[in-house]
């Protein structure tokens, strides 16, 4: 497969340390074989996440030095608001430092408990600020987008006979409705134009506002403009503009398509609501004119915004996160179809049959990426998600046992992609040799952080050794 080489040349560099094998062998069983706990500098390519992990550009860097610091009217926030208003088109634009602190303003400003929201997936951060307010988080992504081998181009849709059946029974429990573009916790995987027409038809019909989670809404309009039928002549921003126009507000973490390693915002046409979320904002966040942000950040953002909708930039991104899908698929190593936007997820399942989940073989993986290569991943399966039952104490598995390769933005070469599919291949030819683990300990909730494991040692007649 062809795609764009970088479109952008490189002005800064930070040296990456190359760390040998016995150091690493050291951190990660310091680490307690988690890779959490390993130091990020002895990491050679880290595709941890791409959540605050983006390069920013040289207009970027200026921007920065052009930071306005008034407590209240700084110029960068009138620049910021101007930037979201073009492309969102709402009314109330709310800084703030992070997505999640977005979602909580507007959940604790509108929800109660007792409360539905329905989403396609709710991100985990949603999730847990849904159910914070004592309401229900509700998936109703259509059934392709639980299925790891559809093709469907466009998994992340929210399925709007689902929608429709809720709200015909339970309305006055819905305050809202959710739609997150791309589907993060779905693999990345997009949401149709069309399919946004559905659903904001199903809310209008009944009356409930509807919101964007639109993280990553330049990925999902790249998708629009290249799958979807009648769009490929749109411009990414019109895309963009024409999704928002059916919604009545979104959250936004600017980690993601804002381009910038720290900030987010909320915006919305509700003046009602605005102004209930403006008072709890300035008791939590700060003065609306900055949130939890310094002028510069919002200065960045407003700059990210416009790069972010670059087709060239767009058209590299989305390739190069397809280009190693295709290499690692061409090289055997089970992965989940099609690509998403960000990241490539490994089938982990697949690739360790012979370890079962209560071993955690997606954990497994990780460690060994690490170990033999200085590659960080992270681990989307039975040590994220494995659950005890409170009846009758068995553990509950997740269906899918995953490894997320997720890719920073303008950070990484061509080059280190190449490394990274070459490693996970050679890993591949040597799975005989990767070896169960087991938990030595465990926080209560959210476990995945901070749990320290060990390798389970092979049984003299296995075939590890
Ligand atoms: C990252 C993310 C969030 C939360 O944003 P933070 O800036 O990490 O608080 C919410 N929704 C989605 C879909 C995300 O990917």
């Amino acid at each position: 497969m062809r795609f764009p080489a970088e479109p952008f040349r490189i002005k800064v560099v930070e040296p990456l340390r190359r760390v040998s094998r016995e150091e690493r062998e050291r951190l990660i069983r310091e680490a307690g074989l988690n890779i959490f706990a390993v130091p990020a500098d002895s990491i050679y390519v880290d595709l941890l996440t791409d959540s605050g992990t983006s390069a920013m550009s040289d207009r970027q860097w200026a921007a920065i030095m052009m930071g306005d610091e008034s407590y209240a009217g700084s110029r960068n926030f009138y620049h910021f608001e101007a930037a979201v208003r073009d492309i969102f088109g709402y009314k109330h634009v709310i800084p703030t430092h992070q997505g999640r602190v977005a979602e909580n303003l507007l959940f604790s400003t509108v929800l109660k408990a007792g409360d539905i929201v329905p989403n396609n997936i709710h991100f985990d951060t949603t999730r847990a600020n849904v159910q914070h307010q004592g309401a229900e988080a509700l998936d109703l992504v259509i059934d392709e987008g639980h299925d790891p081998t559809s093709l469907h181009p466009f998994k992340g849709n929210l399925d709007p006979a689902k929608l429709d059946a809720l709200l015909t029974v339970e309305r006055a429990r819905v305050p809202l409705v959710m739609l997150t573009v791309t589907n993060n916790s779905g693999g990345g995987q997009p949401v149709s134009l069309a399919n946004a027409r559905a659903v904001h038809d199903v809310c209008k019909h009944h009356k409930v506002p509807l919101f964007f989670d639109a993280c990553r809404f330049a990925e999902n309009a790249y998708f629009i403009q290249q799958r979807e039928s009648g769009c490929a002549n749109k411009s990414i921003r019109e895309i963009a503009q024409e999704m928002f126009a059916l919604g009545d507000g979104c959250t936004m973490s600017a980690k993601k398509d804002g381009l910038v390693n720290i900030g987010g915002f909320l915006a919305l046409n509700d003046s009602e609501w605005s102004q209930r979320i403006t008072n709890l904002l300035i008791l939590i966040e700060g003065f609306p004119t900055y949130g939890g942000l310094a002028g510069r950040d919002l200065e960045a953002i407003a700059q990210g915004l416009q790069e972010v909708l670059s087709e060239d930039y767009l058209a590299f991104r989305i390739g190069q996160v397809a280009h190693l899908g295709e290499r690692l698929s061409d090289g055997g190593v089970p992965i989940v179809k099609p690509v998403g936007g960000h990241a490539v997820y490994i089938d982990a399942k697949r690739f360790l049959p012979g370890i079962p989940q209560s071993e955690f073989p997606g954990q497994a993986l990780v460690v060994a990426l690490y170990l033999e290569y200085g590659i960080r991943a992270v681990e989307v399966g039975s040590l994220m998600f494995a659950q005890k039952d409170e009846k009758t104490g068995a553990m509950v598995y997740p269906k899918l046992e995953l490894v997320r390769l997720a890719v920073p933005r303008r950070v990484y070469t061509t080059e280190h992609m190449r490394y990274v599919a070459d490693s996970v291949i050679e890993l591949y030819n040597n799975r005989e040799k990767l070896r169960g683990l087991r938990l030595t300990y465990e926080a209560p909730v959210l476990r995945h952080f901070t749990a320290r494991l060990e390798a389970i040692a092979a049984s003299p007649a296995g075939a590890a050794r």
